[in-house]
């Protein structure tokens, strides 16, 4: 990967040491948001990569995944799909529970919003240990959806959340040691 749109993408990123709490690098995207180009440049990188491949649906993961996700889903002609924190969609929902570092966490998605057999995209804005792009492949296969890839803006590999995906690819466009 060396798309010369990379390294401004990169540099439009802000690390926040010890955010949300002491020992945390926090990637903060939203200066990268505050960069048009830079966005721009995002969003058509994905695009790029995923217009006709045949997906149906592009599954975004609350927050982030809502700030990527949409555009791309536009841009390729997918449905976009919000996976959400507990008790915020108001039909019915398919819940998967996953262990974070302290504690656990859960995604969930409306019964109905992805089909048997149809070609999904999961997008967030960063991936660690993996634990959140699993639970959210696992609530689209139960569903009967296919899951294509996964795609993050970020990965910090050192955390192997790769090894975390039961094998699904893993697209990012910037690594982060
Ligand atoms: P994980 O489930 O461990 O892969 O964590 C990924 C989720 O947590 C994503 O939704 C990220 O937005 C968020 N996250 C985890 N670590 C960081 C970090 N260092 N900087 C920014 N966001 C992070």
């Amino acid at each position: 990967e060396n798309d010369p749109r990379l390294e401004g993408i990169a540099s439009a990123i802000r690390v926040v040491p010890n955010f949300p709490k002491p020992g945390i690098m926090f990637k903060d995207i939203t200066t990268l948001l505050l960069d048009p180009n830079a966005f721009k440049n995002t969003i058509d990188l994905f695009v790029e990569r995923y217009s006709g491949k045949g997906i149906d649906a592009v599954a975004g993961v609350e927050a982030r995944g809502f700030i990527f996700g949409p555009p791309i889903a536009l841009a390729i002609g997918a449905k976009f799909i919000p996976l959400r924190k507990p008790r915020k969609l108001p039909g019915e929902v398919i819940s998967e529970k996953y262990i974070l570092e302290y504690g656990s966490d859960c995604l969930e998605m409306h019964v109905g919003a992805v089909q048997p057999g149809e070609h999904a995209l999961v997008v967030d804005d960063l991936v660690a240990t993996g634990g959140t792009l699993c639970a959210a492949i696992n609530l689209l296969e139960r569903a009967g959806a296919q899951v294509v890839e996964c795609a993050c803006v970020i990965e910090l590999p050192e955390l192997k959340g790769r090894q975390k995906l039961n094998g699904k690819p893993l697209y990012v466009l910037i690594e982060s040691h």
